[in-house]
């Protein structure tokens, strides 16, 4: 393989952010360069550190930088060069950067910077039961339990800064952080609302950027922590709860609209179709918080609220194949759960809820509702009416 020689738009990112980065716009050429070296530095290969055989001081990269400069004054975005060598941006360069922001130099300079924590944190015999004063020495966790968001990711863009971790050290159940991924509750400090809410919008920054977060849940020993490095998958305001999926490699990109409405699928050996390579990830944790999304966290059946004690259950069981679309569930308390698992109670096409003749009535099962209609959205008719007729053909 050889090596491709960092390209004119990346080097032209990297001197309009330097460049911006200061209050007056402008710059000595040779600080400009000596600037994007102290932060890109580990960016350049091999081929830009190489050096010029009549020039054996000069590096590529260096002379590069030079060669752009020249080519960003032709096209207006610097000053033209006027005898003493400083470099200066012009409004169109300034506006240049401004739209850079978002997913240009800021998102790959963070990406990196993200990447070489979770490099460190390895090299430090991470990411199980480290001591927190490690992850603080790494900044990946600085501060209270809640959302950690470094100041360095505030910017015109992102004026709330980016998330780069979420801590939660209070109350999270088992079937909330699984080996693949997590449902994590925005915290919620009722002594300073306007705070969480500027940490959720640094945690939606994160999820609209695609960068990945580090979510740390108590290691063993419990004074310990444990890291898990992932990404927001998405974020539900009214449950205020976000869903974060776990992944050692590369990000994959957002979805698009059209893969966020993907067709149902009943049983999970259909072919995959459109689905985004997001959702095709592993996460056992998707399932509920898409349920929860859909649904809300009461119990369909009774009402039922208390966290920690309601499930996502599927209609079609997994046994059968079922898939993890949340149309194929439904919120259901402990009780309820196992009483349709046991198929003591089903519900009809028309979404009516019936118990088994030779069984317990709804009443005995404590089952308030007659049907589902108070949900804002239903089920998929498709689910209903398979684990209708099933039900149907036992009795
Ligand atoms: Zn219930």
């Amino acid at each position: 393989m050889t090596l491709k020689l960092t390209q004119p738009p990346v080097l032209r990112q990297r001197i309009l952010s330097v460049l911006a980065s200061t209050e007056s716009g402008s710059l000595d050429a040779t600080e400009v360069k000596n600037r994007v070296n102290e932060i890109y530095g580990h960016l350049w290969n091999d081929r830009d550190r190489e050096k010029f055989l009549s020039r054996p001081v000069e590096t590529k990269w260096w002379s590069r930088l030079g060669t752009q400069h020249q080519r960003m004054s032709e096209d207006g975005l610097l000053e033209p060069h006027a005898g003493e060598d400083v470099w200066t941006l012009t409004p169109k360069g300034w506006a240049a950067d401004r739209a850079l922001t978002l997913d240009g130099y800021d998102r790959e300079r963070e990406l990196e910077r993200r990447q070489q924590m979770w490099q460190a944190l390895l090299y430090k015999d991470g990411p199980a039961n480290v001591e927190p004063s490690l992850l603080r020495a790494l900044e990946i966790f600085v501060g209270q339990p809640g959302i950690c968001v470094p100041a360095m990711t505030r910017t015109p863009a992102t004026p709330d800064g980016v998330a780069v971790s979420l801590l939660n050290t209070g109350k999270h159940y088992a079937d909330e952080v699984t080996a693949t991924g997590a449902i994590y509750h925005y915290p919620n400090t009722a002594r300073n609302g306007r705070h969480d809410e500027s940490e959720i919008n640094a945690a939606k920054a994160a999820f609209g950027l695609g960068l990945p977060v580090f979510l740390i849940t108590p290691g063993s020993p419990q004074n310990t922590r444990t890291v898990h490095r992932g990404y927001i998958e998405d974020m539900d305001d009214t449950q205020q709860v976000l869903l974060v999926t776990f992944a050692d490699g590369e990000l994959p990109s957002p979805p698009t609209k059209g893969e966020l409405e993907a067709a149902f699928k009943l049983t999970d050996d259909e072919a995959l179709g459109d689905y985004s390579l997001r959702k095709n990830r592993k996460n056992q944790a998707r399932f509920a918080f898409n349920v929860y999304k859909r649904y809300g966290t009461g119990c369909a059946v009774c009402g039922f609220t208390v966290q920690g004690l309601v499930q996502a259950a599927h209609l079609l069981s997994k046994k059968n194949n079922g898939s993890d679309d949340a149309r194929n569930g439904l919120p259901l308390c402990a009780n309820h759960h196992l009483a349709f698992d046991r198929h003591y109670w089903c519900i009809d096409p028309d979404l009516k809820i019936h118990a088994k003749n030779d069984g317990p009535t709804l009443e005995t099962l404590a089952i308030v509702r007659t049907d589902l209609s108070h949900l804002a959205l239903p089920p998929h008719d498709d689910a209903v009416t398979r684990i209708w007729n099933d039900w149907q053909s036992r009795r």
